[in-house]
């Protein structure tokens, strides 16, 4: 007989909005015995324009908490999850759980524990549709007063309780601290949970549900119809990710890296569609495209610096990244000239502070000339293919060139698994449209 694998299902928000996408939920769990732990995230929009429940539930936060009229938004709240109940004829209520959540915003409730209760309450009304057990991820999923994750005791105590059960339901997006309080991962860690959930479980595969078939070479809200990507690497997945290819939480990478549990995308829309299946190496896949993607940020501002001779100038670069450290600022990226050093940061770092940063660089390394450009897009091109292919970099410049695209940063990573530009907000739609028909058209 065929062993049946372990598998970890992620059902992200639009695959759990209402009742009809419970329904297939259910479908595609039951249509696999080796679909045993399931992590749900809060239901999402349900069409275009409609709300996510964990938005609300941030909105709900926010206006109880300037002392504003958030009952209002709580009904809207309630009745998502009353309907699905009401249309799938659950044997659940969530009276209980509304009056415990509506007396701590009535207190006072931190922003994460709101926007935690989506996926919780989420969780029960999935638990009890497919028969499985409910376990809370405040008693599996822990994070160090800091708010930093922590992968040990979790691994360890998610581990054991789950080693004892069937099969399980466990929200996504948060878990507890050692105080009893209650801390979210960043937006999206829904897939953050269920690959610790994969590894916890040391399951065989984590599958990723969610409205697309899988990892595309582009955004499709951006590139019309782009090619589905079969498969691809762990680091590709973490470049494209961590530059805005939203589909995967760039950390939902880690935990199952370590482990060498491969991610498949599916979509849940479609579950016949083979996806992406993400792997540690792909040495026996042959890859049709030098690239594998395409993927972009908007937001970020290049602090120009230029001064003779500045190649020369002793802890030159050291001084001016000093001034960032001391202020509390990441850069992203750092091309540099002979006489000219760009450091790439997000806006939303600098923001009211760009008079105190140019002034105290200037106070530390003299430049002959210091300024600030916002308003720049980074686009990260991204594939193993490059490592082998001469001229890839040549030709995303020429592409572009005869666009009548500027460019303003080029960068390129020394492992060549990427390039990484930054041209103006405007280029931004035009300019990964242009690199797309330049490689896969
Ligand atoms: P979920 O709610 O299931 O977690 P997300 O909204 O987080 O889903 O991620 C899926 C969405 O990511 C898609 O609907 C699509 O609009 C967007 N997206 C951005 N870049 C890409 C890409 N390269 N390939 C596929 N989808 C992408
Ligand atoms: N519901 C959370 C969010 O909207 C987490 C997730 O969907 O993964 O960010
Ligand atoms: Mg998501």
């Amino acid at each position: 007989m065929e062993k049946v694998l372990k598998k970890v299902v992620k059902f992200g928000g639009s695959s759990l909005a209402d009742a009809g996408q419970f329904r297939k939920v259910k479908d595609i769990i039951m249509a696999d015995p080796g679909r045993r732990f399931v992590v749900p995230s809060a239901p999402g929009k349900r069409f275009s324009g409609d709300d996510k429940v964990t938005d609300l539930l941030l909105a709900t936060q926010m206006v109880s908490a300037e002392g504003g009229d958030w009952q209002s938004i709580f009904a809207k709240i309630e009745e998502r999850y009353n309907g699905i109940i009401r249309e799938l004829s659950l044997s659940v209520s969530l009276k209980d759980e509304f009056d415990k959540i509506r007396a701590a915003f009535a207190k006072g409730c931190t922003k994460d524990y709101a926007a935690s209760r989506g996926e919780y309450l989420n969780g029960i009304l999935l638990a009890n549709f497919l028969g499985y057990e409910f376990i809370d991820a405040a008693s599996v999923v822990f994070f160090d007063n800091e708010g930093n994750f922590d992968p040990v005791k979790t691994n360890r105590v998610m581990g054991h309780v789950l080693e004892s059960c069937d099969n399980a339901v466990i929200p996504g997006f948060f878990g507890s601290n050692a105080k009893g309080e209650v801390i979210t991962f960043s937006r999206g860690g829904s897939d953050i949970t269920g690959a610790i959930v994969a590894r916890a479980t040391t399951a065989d595969i984590y599958e990723n549900w969610t409205d697309v078939s899988g990892f595309l070479m582009a955004d499709p809200r951006i590139v019309k119809d782009p090619k589905p990507i079969n498969i691809i690497t762990y680091r590709e997945l973490r470049e494209l990710a961590y530059m805005g290819a939203s589909v995967l939480h760039e950390d939902a990478i880690f935990p199952v890296k370590m482990a060498g549990i491969p991610i498949n995308i599916k979509n849940t829309n479609d579950p016949s569609a083979s996806g992406t299946r993400i792997v540690a190496h792909t040495e026996q896949y042959q890859n049709e495209y030098i690239i594998t993607g395409i993927a972009g940020k908007k937001g970020f501002a290049l602090i120009n610096i230029e001064k003779d001779m500045m190649n020369s100038e002793l802890g030159f670069g050291m001084k001016v990244l000093s001034v960032l450290a001391d202020m509390g600022i990441n850069f992203e990226h750092l091309p540099s000239g002979i006489d000219t050093m760009s450091i790439v940061v997000a806006e939303s770092a600098i923001k009211g502070r760009e008079r105190e940063l140019l002034s105290k660089i200037s106070a530390l390394v003299s430049p002959d000339n210091i300024d600030i450009e916002k308003g720049i897009t980074l686009i990260a091109v991204v594939g193993r293919g490059m490592i082998r292919t001469q001229g890839t970099a040549c030709r995303v410049f020429d592409s572009l060139a005869r666009e009548g695209i500027n460019i303003r940063m080029i960068d390129q990573g020394s492992s060549e698994l990427n390039i990484i530009i930054g041209v103006e907000e405007h280029d931004f739609d035009g300019a990964i449209r242009t690199i797309y028909n330049e490689f896969v058209s």
